[in-house]
């Protein structure tokens, strides 16, 4: 064994199926360089899953934790004047950082390895999150707006709605560029989702509101799209297990994915998404985690336990507590595990 290989035994979900399989995973240089299968009996090795992608968030949102959510959502998060972006404008750029700082350790503690979010606040916020992110083990990928989409990994519109004039422009320049482009879509209706899908966009958010129509369109189109559903329920744009059309979005073979959206009333907590998605919108244990993860394949690096990826997973130590017990690892892990479980984090992004 060389200094820089670390080999893992345990209960792997492996692959994008998340197979259970009794494995041993060698790790060299920071790649998964081999899985075998282990034969005798496993019931008290250790669980090893991917790491988590959150798919949307707005980190900036650390500076509002838990104002009072009164109010409509145009009220609270419409830019310009919503009650987060007054709270933003009147924070200085040190207690911005520090905030974002803490809930990024707050995620990576959690398992989150990667996540994408739209940054207020034009270059300056984009450069702010950069420094937020600096030394931790989660890593962003970040949609910027008001000229913040220059020097970020790509464009996040706020609902093409919102954008007075120039939006043609704005997206061209984007794809110029060589920059991803993301749209808040179907939020509160229906009303703003055509527009975004005449740009083709590289993600949709929300689409909690999308009509039959429109899915086929995001489905024939293949834009993956992000659920926040926690936050669809906090921000009271939905009371429903049926909107957003989670079961339709897979059934229509749309690549799901699961975001925390707004960390002023959401934590940013994928193992709670989870279990909300999979609770309320009733899919399986293994879709609750597929759609916890796919975000990395799409716009990071896979996180999927598979010979050749990089090694970002989880190990989780059942026997601490009564996740020991069950009979079965994805369903625990979506209905019970939490940050408290994780013992070891290998990440290597
Ligand atoms: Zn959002």
């Amino acid at each position: 064994m060389t200094g820089r290989e670390l080999l893992v035994e345990g209960r792997a979900l492996l692959g994008g199926d998340f197979e259970e399989t009794p494995a041993r995973i060698v790790v060299e240089s920071g790649i998964i360089s081999h899985i075998e299968e282990l034969g005798g009996t496993s019931d008290c090795l250790p669980w090893i899953v991917p790491a988590f992608f959150n798919a949307h968030t707005h980190v900036g949102d650390s500076v509002a934790l838990d104002v009072p959510l009164e109010g409509d959502l145009d009220t609270l998060v419409r830019p310009p004047d919503g009650l987060k972006h007054r709270i933003l404008g009147s924070t200085s750029r040190g207690d911005l950082v520090g905030a974002m700082r803490l809930t990024l350790m707050t995620m990576a503690d959690g398992g989150t390895a990667g996540f994408a979010d739209f940054r207020e606040g034009g270059r300056d916020g984009v450069s702010a999150l950069l420094d937020a992110a600096e030394g931790v083990s989660c890593r962003p990928i970040i949609f910027g707006r008001e000229g913040g989409e220059s020097v970020a990994d790509g464009l996040g519109v706020s609902s093409a709605r919102d954008v007075a004039g120039g939006l043609d422009e704005m997206v061209s320049l984007a794809r110029k560029n060589g920059r991803l482009v993301a749209f808040h879509a179907g939020e509160k209706d229906p009303g703003d989702i055509d527009e975004a899908l005449g740009y083709e966009p590289d993600l949709l958010v929300h689409c909690t509101h999308a009509t039959r129509l429109q899915l086929r369109r995001i489905a024939d189109l293949g834009i993956p799209v992000a659920v926040c559903p926690r936050a669809n329920w906090r921000f009271r744009v939905t009371s429903t297990g049926k909107k957003p059309p989670v079961k339709e979005l897979l059934s229509l073979g749309c690549p799901l994915l699961l975001g925390t959206d707004n960390a002023m009333g959401v934590q940013p907590d994928m193992w709670r998404e989870m279990e909300f998605l999979a609770t309320v919108y009733r899919v399986s244990p293994r879709e609750a985690l597929c759609a916890a993860t796919l975000g990395a394949s799409l716009f990071l690096e896979s996180f999927l336990l598979k010979e050749r990826n990089r090694a970002n997973f989880l190990v989780i130590d059942p026997r601490s507590s009564n996740l020991v017990l069950s009979r079965d690892i994805a369903g625990a892990l979506v209905y019970r595990a939490g940050p408290g479980n994780i013992v070891r984090k290998v990440i290597n992004l």
